[in-house]
């Protein structure tokens, strides 16, 4: 194959926008899955993705066979079932989706705009000339090995990251994710469920979930997405076995049947610290852009593949592909979505180490409320806006301990977005990696 402007690795939600919009603008643009061209799409997830996200890259929402049911909010249920809080609003309306119908529109949309498609094409790792990424090589089963060249290399290849983890150190690309960083997930679509709702259902609960949450999600017609991940901590339980013992035991589930099932992992953390290297972005689930407390990723990883292209469309007229010469996208990246990604992050380490009995506790005496949530979860910061009496009933309850936590989370979050706002220059990233690593440790 002749030497391509971009080659993206990876089909999915990131992959193909990428693709899509590189062709768009007159990009000669190869796209590599190892799945076959019509599976590409078929991923075992929650199938939810709000509306705000395709307001904000002017795509078309959800129709015919790829729409399943409409959310309007989040039903978030406490550990021991008593309690919930129902959270409507902008920020969390939006679709349950066909997430395999959704995948083909977004190849379909990459291939009319003129991208290439290698299916069946496995990506073993980068090829690397004068240290930097100049292409990828693969294998193709019988027909053996390829090498593409190509000017930028866009890893969207989901968390495992096939050239993220294959890069020199020289690169200053974190090759691995610490396991405790990503969460475990079983799912399963079931029919003949007792259940009709427009609200999501969510319940932290560190017995039956640890580090992570169950969902249930309505497709509509008796049709549910009913899953439970776990924080891939120590020697943490199968979340196979605890949805079945915690979740399909409840009543709505009695006579219902299994239509599929299966797992997955989500990486549930901050940003990789540099999207860019020599020659290479990485963008989706292979740069860790997954919301850290609901593990929502579609969005931001069709966010970063914009983005990316934005950026290499301008390293490409410059003919300047290296670090410096992408950096640019991080930029866009971390002040976009990427800050309140990593102040939310914080917050996923304060809910991981939670116990069961101060969150029922909290959400009981509404020290929780909805509005503190919603804000939570658009904004990136911890607001309480029922402060004076947090602290009161906290401290009347002997839990000084939990107010503390609190307390120091909320400042903790408020640092760490001031310092993903103001993302260095390449000349400063050492310094700032430092700064990161000390908020972290403190
Ligand atoms: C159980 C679960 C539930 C989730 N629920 C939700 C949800 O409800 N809402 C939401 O927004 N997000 C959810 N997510 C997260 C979301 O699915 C991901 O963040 C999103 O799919 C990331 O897109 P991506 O394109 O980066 O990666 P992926 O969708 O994983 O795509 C990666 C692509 O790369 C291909 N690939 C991988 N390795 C290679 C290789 N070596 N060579 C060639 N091709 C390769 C794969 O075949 C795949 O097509 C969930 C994830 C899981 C696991």
């Amino acid at each position: 194959m002749e030497k391509q402007d971009l080659v993206v690795i990876g089909a999915g939600t990131a992959g193909a926008v990428a693709a899509a919009e590189a062709a768009k603008k007159g990009l000669k643009v190869c796209l590599v899955d190892v799945k076959a061209k019509g599976l590409i799409g078929q991923k075992v997830c929650g199938d939810a993705i709000a509306k705000h996200h395709f307001d904000n890259l002017n795509m078309k929402y959800p129709s015919g066979d790829e729409f399943e049911h409409e959310m309007v909010g989040i039903h978030v249920i406490s550990p021991n079932r008593e309690t919930s809080l129902s959270i409507r609003g902008e920020g969390v309306t939006g679709f349950v989706i066909n997430r395999h119908r959704f995948g083909q529109r977004l190849v379909k949309e990459a291939l009319d705009a003129g991208a290439t498609l290698l299916d069946e094409t496995r990506v073993i790792g980068p090829l690397i000339r004068d240290g930097c990424v100049a292409g990828i090589e693969a294998e193709q089963g019988d027909k053996g090995k390829v090498e593409i060249d190509a000017s930028i290399t866009v890893d969207a290849g989901g968390y495992s990251g096939v050239i993220r983890s294959k890069l020199p150190h020289a690169f200053g690309i974190e090759p691995t994710i610490k396991s405790e960083d990503m969460i475990v997930a079983y799912r399963e679509i079931r029919s003949d469920v007792e259940w009709s709702s427009d609200l999501g259902e969510i319940c932290l609960s560190q017995q039956s979930a640890p580090g992570g949450y169950y969902w249930i999600f309505d497709k509509g017609n008796g049709k549910v997405n009913v899953g439970l991940g776990i924080q891939m901590a120590g020697s943490h339980p199968n979340p196979k076995e605890q949805l079945y013992k915690h979740v399909l035991s409840q009543t709505p589930f009695k006579g219902s049947r299994m239509r599929e099932g299966g797992g997955g992992i989500v990486p549930t953390r901050r940003p990789i610290d540099s999207l860019v290297s020599n020659g290479v972005m990485f963008v989706g689930d292979a740069a860790c852009l997954v919301n850290p407390i609901h593990g929502g990723g579609i969005g931001p990883s069709m966010l970063s593949g914009k983005l990316a292209v934005e950026t290499a469309l301008e390293a490409l007229e410059k003919g300047d592909a290296s670090r410096g010469g992408l950096w640019q996208y991080n930029v866009k990246y971390m002040q976009s979505y990427g800050a309140k990604q990593a102040s939310l992050d914080i917050f996923r380490l304060l809910l991981q180490v939670i116990s069961d009995d101060d969150l029922n506790f909290s959400m009981k005496n509404r020290l929780v409320r909805e509005e503190d949530v919603l804000w939570t979860s658009l904004m990136g910061d911890l607001r309480l806006s029922t402060k004076d009496k947090v602290e009161r009933v906290l401290k009347g309850a002997g839990r000084p301990g939990l107010l503390m936590k609190m307390e120091k989370t909320a400042s903790k979050m408020r640092k760490i977005k001031a310092l993903y706002q103001t993302y260095p220059s390449l000349h400063e990233f050492d310094a700032w990696k430092q700064k990161v690593a000390s908020i972290y440790k403190s």
